[in-house]
């Protein structure tokens, strides 16, 4: 992928296994942050793709970034950018990071998608399409060397999902 070429090239879309496996992330987001120091030296959990999406069709359609996105990919550009992408609760003013963001590359408009540990779901409407877009693409650059490495040694692998994650993170 052209790192900033915001117009999609293909109209593939995501096969329904593919998007219940991204809803699994959706509902478990919040563990899947809190733990992320304990799956993110595990290639097999980081490179989990995600189908997130983050699409917005204006005769042409751009994309915050093109899927799959890579779960430790997204989770570390929200964790290590709290100015574009985390919201404060609404109800118990916890802070929260987004599962998903959508928006239009002409309005600025972002929708920051969350569900926070105290049961809360909504999103927060914030401008700046571009900046997010950018902090986003540019993790992604930064782990595709490791994404080669990993790929190169494990070539038969099929990927881990949400669900074997969940599994390697529950308590003994
Ligand atoms: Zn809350």
């Amino acid at each position: 992928m052209k790192k900033y070429d915001f117009f999609k090239k293909d109209g593939l879309r995501p096969s329904a296994e593919q998007l219940l496996q991204t809803k699994v992330f959706y509902q478990h987001s919040g563990e899947i942050y809190a733990h992320f120091d304990q799956w993110k030296d595990i290639d097999r959990f980081y490179f989990i793709p995600l189908y997130l999406e983050m699409t917005y069709s204006l005769g042409w359609v751009a994309e915050i970034a093109p899927d799959p996105v890579w779960l430790g990919s997204f989770v570390r550009c929200n964790l290590e950018h709290p100015d574009l992408f985390q919201v404060q609760c609404p109800q118990c003013n916890q802070p929260v990071q987004p599962f998903r963001y959508v928006g239009s590359p002409l309005s600025g408009r972002v929708d920051l998608e969350y569900e926070c540990s105290c049961g809360k779901k909504g999103f927060e409407t914030v401008s700046g399409w571009q900046p997010r877009a950018i902090a986003l693409r540019d993790q992604i650059a930064t782990d595709t060397p490791r994404l080669r490495q990993y790929q190169k040694h494990h070539p038969d692998t099929a990927p881990a999902t949400i669900d074997d994650l969940r599994e390697y993170l529950k308590p003994q």
